[in-house]
């Protein structure tokens, strides 16, 4: 199948409120265009080197999402056209961006990315962590600037499984994220619409996340093939 017949198939299995990330990591800029033309705007890349060299080279108008873990020395060089940091995984980091989103009088939107999996390598906030962070003044500061239409606006959490066959588990992650999005909604973003996205899912899960409450998926290999690392 032809990567715009991959990416019709998937489009046509997730519902009109599901956003569509295609992770497009180690692809050619030239597939990312196949799939730009076949109508797709949202790409999700893991690195800030490779996100820029594609985005010079690409349209406009895409809105890129980054969705690996972010150094601070690369945090400058994306607050400029960013749509979306899926990954941040850490108060300290959401600090650092907030104070590069301030100096560049930008608006910087991101979800929070919350350890779901077991897999101790994989990055982001416990449950813990998060509520340690909105119940401080980390949080109140952020929120007090954001109102000024510059700084940094939490939009939502982001969450992987565990890389595993068994679907009760994967199942389990994603229930346990859609309920920890659900308090949190509510005891510290009743009225903020901003706070809205649950982005969870990938080739090999998004409709299992889907049926768990997930408004955005990032879907991979399932559009694009396999990627070959080697090869790179
Ligand atoms: C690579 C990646 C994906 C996509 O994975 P596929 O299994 O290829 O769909 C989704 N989310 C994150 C954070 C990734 O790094």
């Amino acid at each position: 199948m032809s990567l715009k017949e991959n990416l019709q198939h998937i489009t046509q299995n997730i519902p009109a409120g599901v956003a569509l990330v295609a992770v497009s990591k180690t692809k050619p800029t030239e597939q990312i265009h196949e799939l730009y033309h076949a109508g797709q705007r949202i790409f999700g890349e893991n690195k800030v080197q490779e996100l820029l060299k594609k985005m010079e080279e690409l349209p406009k108008d895409i809105d890129w999402h980054l969705i690996g873990h972010l150094q601070s020395n690369k945090i400058k060089y994306i607050v400029p056209f960013v749509g979306l940091i899926q990954s941040i995984d850490s108060a300290k980091l959401l600090q650092l961006v907030e104070k590069e989103a301030l100096k560049q009088q930008k608006l910087i939107r991101c979800l929070l990315q919350i350890h779901i999996a077991e897999e101790e390598t994989k990055f982001g906030f416990s449950e813990k962590e998060v509520i340690e962070m909105l119940d401080s003044d980390i949080f109140r500061e952020l929120k007090e600037h954001s109102k000024t239409g510059k700084g940094i606006l939490i939009c939502g959490l982001m969450g992987m499984a565990t890389f595993t066959e068994n679907q009760q588990q994967i199942q389990n992650e994603f229930k346990q994220l859609k309920s920890f999005f659900d308090t949190i909604k509510y005891t510290y973003f009743e009225n903020d619409a901003e706070f809205k996205h649950l982005s969870m899912g990938m080739s090999d899960d998004y409709l299992l996340a889907i049926e768990q409450g997930s408004t955005m998926v990032r879907v991979g290999s399932a559009i694009f093939g396999r990627r070959n690392y080697s090869a790179e």
